[in-house]
């Protein structure tokens, strides 16, 4: 653990801890400004048990890792993945 992670560390610490000390005071704010009121009503309404499971399948069944799939590239003749710039196919060797 370098010196750096160490400060980041007590820095957060001490950070999370003023944030647990206020958080009474900063729900209290929440509730003036009739934000968990609005959280309520929205969760009632449009939160429903099948909402959440369409969601969470999406989430489960969209694929992931569009940054990978931008920068990764498919070989044209054996199909294989291309994780790293090159010319030439590592399985079968043919130029990409
Ligand atoms: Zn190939």
């Amino acid at each position: 653990m370098t010196l750096a992670s160490r400060k980041w560390l007590v820095a957060g610490s001490v950070l999370l801890l003023i944030g647990f000390a206020n958080l009474s005071m900063f729900v209290s704010w929440l509730e003036t400004l009739g934000v968990l009121a609005w959280a309520r009503r929205v969760s009632d309404q449009y939160l429903t048990g099948t909402s959440v499971t369409v969601i969470a399948a999406l989430l489960i069944l969209l694929p992931s890792g569009t940054v990978i799939a931008i920068c990764a590239q498919r070989c044209h003749v054996c199909d294989a993945m291309l994780l790293r710039r090159g010319k030439y196919c590592n399985e079968c060797g043919s130029r990409v």
